[in-house]
């Protein structure tokens, strides 16, 4: 993973393997077409019942406690099927969390992105052309993101603050081709590349739930809640709330224990590994806050900083280059502040 200035300032970049050789130390970069297919066809040969083109339109309760949910079928028939357990994995549509009024949206972090896959971007040459890479425009409004995928086809994004991203624009293309002309450093990626999809548009993420289970339900992956996807984390926390929440839901089956209590028993040490890329998000989004100064300054926190990229973030230590780094954060927007009011008093001045 690297990070790059619009102009092309490339901060050293971050080693996975180097930093711990290991298989689970790698990036991979999916499809998510086909990753998702994997995931389906795993979970159907492992022995699920697994059920396409089907539409979960309501969860189903018994007082409190969840007892089933209504599928829309195939065919347009709905159907009612009872469950012990109701596991929310919805996404970004977070059924139950829409429906419970449990999702608190993050003010600071009212984004959206736009996207598209390009043929034949440039990647850099040798072993690192298939790193992510993050690149910022002129101003530091938004951010894009350039994600190598198989067959010379490369994803790219931009991200910036909803409001910045949709006043007085035409449409995403035209957002996307305006932001581009802010990040000569991606311009330079992409001048033979030629788009081979049509652009898609996110606007609906950066939000967390007030309550992730109750009797008879439990809430994992985006339906749980969804932090800016600058640092690729998505999928992992996606995966990892499941697995936990997997574990809990059968040790509550062996107990006959399905409770709020049992279901959501892995929250509390999930929530705070994953606070600290929640509070890695925040110091990229300071904008006055420079991560090549800090790690200069404090070059033992570099391996910290890609133990928290990889994702490991659920031990003790993890959020160790914090103690450092929030007064660093602090410290530069006091800065920049006393620098704005000495020039308005200059200004003032003359
Ligand atoms: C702009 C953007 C860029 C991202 N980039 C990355 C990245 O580079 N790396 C990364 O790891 N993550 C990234 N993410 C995050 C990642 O996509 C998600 O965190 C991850 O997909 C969450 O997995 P999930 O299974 O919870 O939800 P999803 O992958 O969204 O899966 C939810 C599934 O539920 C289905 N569904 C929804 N509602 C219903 C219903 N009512 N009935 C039946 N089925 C339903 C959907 O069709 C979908 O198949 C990005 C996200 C965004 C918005």
């Amino acid at each position: 993973m690297q990070f790059v200035s619009h102009s092309g300032k490339e901060s050293s970049p971050f080693f996975f393997e180097k930093h711990d050789p290991r298989e689970c130390s790698q990036t991979w970069q999916v499809e998510r077409g086909a990753f998702d297919q994997m995931l389906f066809d795993n979970a159907a040969e492992k022995g699920a019942h697994c059920r396409d083109k089907t539409r979960v339109t309501n969860v189903l309760f018994d007082g409190e406690q969840a007892s089933g949910v209504e599928l829309a079928l195939e065919d347009g028939c709905s159907k009612q099927v009872n469950a012990r357990v109701v596991v929310d994995a919805t996404g970004l549509s977070a059924l139950l969390a829409n429906r419970l009024n449990l999702k608190q949206e993050y003010e600071h972090l009212k984004k959206i992105a736009i996207w598209t896959y390009f043929e034949n971007a440039e990647r850099d040459p040798g072993p690192h052309g298939g790193a992510t890479i993050i690149l910022h425009t002129r101003r530091k409004d938004s951010w894009f993101w350039f994600i190598p995928l198989r067959d010379n086809i490369t994803s790219v994004g931009v991200v910036g603050n909803r409001d910045y991203m949709l006043e007085g624009r035409e449409s995403p293309e035209t957002t996307f081709a305006e932001e581009l002309e802010l990040c000569e450093a991606m311009q330079r990626r992409l001048a033979n590349a030629s788009e081979v999809e049509k652009y898609r548009v996110a606007r609906e993420f950066s939000y967390g739930t007030t309550k992730q289970s109750g009797d008879g339900w439990v809430l994992v992956g985006d339906a749980f809640g969804f932090i800016d996807p600058i640092y690729s984390s998505g999928v992992y926390f996606a995966l990892k709330s499941g697995e936990l929440a997997a574990d809990a839901i059968v040790e509550g089956f062996a107990k006959d224990d399905l409770s709020a209590g049992q279901l959501g028993k892995w929250v509390a040490d999930y929530a705070s590994g994953t606070q600290w890329i929640h509070k890695l998000v925040n110091a990229y989004y300071t904008n006055e806050f420079s991560f090549g100064k800090f790690l200069k300054q404090h070059p033992h926190h570099i391996g910290h900083l890609t133990d928290l990229l990889i994702g490991r973030i659920f031990h003790e230590s993890a959020g160790d280059i914090f103690d450092e780094m929030e007064p660093a954060m602090a410290e530069a927007e006091k800065m920049a502040s006393s620098d704005a009011a000495a020039t308005m008093d200059e200004r003032d001045n003359t």
